[in-house]
């Protein structure tokens, strides 16, 4: 545990930033970083952290031989060129301490209707010790706590005694090939902390998550001879259905998971986007069904896709049309394995000392139906990834907010762990 002198320390420099800690938070949620559009704030974070000292590393997916790797997802939809990464490097002179990764994703998803939120999404409006915004707490929060807790060590005299990384990257949202390009661009260290918005809990596990695409095919008639063609949206509903009831049994099932056993339905299955036909008096000929489905720790994607093919297949079977003009299932992003950050490692337990000397008592674990980056740590690099950050509402919804007094305690117990894990020295 980091010594009380030193906490006070770091607690003062975190005080003392704090405003502008948020300030830069609002910086950040200003930026609309959806998919595809996440350089110009990659560019911007790579002018600050530059200002600020670090050793500057800015590259796209594109730069990176992602293709070779078995776990890069595929990307049907966005151009590795335009997805920035940028890594921001303190190398320790002579490092007598720990290395460690603090990683953040910095797209977004979609707002949704504007009229919906009471503050306009990218405006980073504070209200009532809340800052609203989409990516306010999913998880720019956590980027400006990683970024801040290395600010307060530096504004308190010290310096760590190791190498740390600070990386903020894209994709995290879609397929999780922004994480998978840090490390193919080389960058390794001895434990991960990624401060996704877990309202100071420590994730223990997470679920996998796969995306297909359902593309259904139809017979196009004038609709006052329906019944002389097919409707591609309705087959694609009979298809979601049939894969709600598979769901259905894979929870069934999942009730005997060693991780997920106690857990009511942890898989979850998404339509999340529809588009098709043409013309509101002629049936459908087309239909495409943008899906997500999890998967529980000892399963594979490969495993879930195979099953989602064959619900597909049996669906199609029991239709006239159908059964002639299979629909095609493609797979568009997440390939996601299941992670377990397995209790007892060294920087889980640094991570818990911080985590008291903070907040009192001992740190809580969490379970996830969704997926965050650490897995690419815990299960492709050896080390442990650490799940852990600050506290807010809203991920992916309306009104997504961020708890500024919960932002604070957890930059100070970020800059706790970095202290304790890559010890300190003065600087020079
Ligand atoms: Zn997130």
């Amino acid at each position: 545990m980091p010594d009380a002198i030193l906490l006070d320390r770091l607690r003062a420099a975190v005080d003392a930033a704090f405003d502008e800690e948020v300030r830069f938070l609002q910086e950040l949620v200003r930026f609309p970083s959806l998919r595809g559009a996440e350089a110009p704030l990659q560019d911007w974070m790579h002018r600050q952290l530059g200002a600020w000292g670090y050793a500057m590393d800015r590259f796209s997916l594109a730069d990176v031989p992602l293709a070779s790797h078995p776990k890069a997802a595929p990307m049907v939809d966005a151009d590795p060129a335009r997805s920035v990464q940028v890594v921001a490097a303190h190398r320790a002179a002579n490092p007598t301490g720990r290395s460690l990764i603090l990683q953040g994703h910095i797209d977004v998803v979609p707002e949704g209707p504007a009229a919906m939120w009471t503050h306009p999404p990218y405006a980073g409006v504070v209200r009532d010790g809340w800052l609203y915004g989409r990516g306010a707490h999913d998880m720019k929060a956590g980027v400006a706590a990683m970024v801040f807790a290395m600010d307060a060590i530096r504004a308190a005299g010290l310096e760590p005694a190791a190498d740390v990384y600070l990386q903020t990257v894209t994709e995290e949202e879609s397929t999780g090939n922004g994480a998978l390009a840090t490390l193919l661009r080389g960058y390794r260290a001895e434990a991960a902390l990624i401060p996704e918005p877990t309202g100071h809990t420590i994730t223990r596990a997470q679920t996998g998550t796969v995306w297909f695409r359902l593309k259904v095919r139809g017979v196009p008639v004038h609709v006052m001879v329906a019944q002389d063609g097919t409707n591609a949206i309705m087959s694609a509903y009979a298809l979601i259905q049939a894969l709600y009831a598979h769901t259905k049994t894979l929870n069934q099932a999942a009730r005997a998971n060693a991780w997920y056993g106690a857990m009511q339905d942890p898989i979850k299955f998404n339509p999340g986007i529809i588009r098709g036909g043409d013309w509101a008096s002629s049936t459908p000929a087309w239909c495409e069904v943008d899906c997500r489905i999890g998967l529980v720790p000892g399963t594979t994607p490969e495993e879930a896709m195979r099953a989602v093919e064959q619900v597909v297949k049996d669906a199609a079977r029991g239709d006239a049309f159908l059964a002639n003009n299979p629909p095609e299932v493609v797979f568009h992003g997440f390939q996601t394995d299941p992670y377990v950050l397995e209790p007892g490692s060294e920087a889980e337990a640094v991570l818990a000392a911080a985590h008291a000397a903070v907040h009192g008592g001992e740190m809580p674990a969490r379970l996830s139906t969704a997926v965050n980056d650490t897995r690419y740590y815990g299960l492709y690099m050896g080390v442990p990834g650490l799940c852990y950050g600050p506290k807010g509402e809203g991920a992916h919804g309306f009104d997504e907010r961020t708890s500024l007094a919960d932002l604070k305690t957890c930059t100070l117990t970020i800059a706790a762990f970095i202290a304790d894990w890559c010890g300190v020295r003065e600087a020079g």
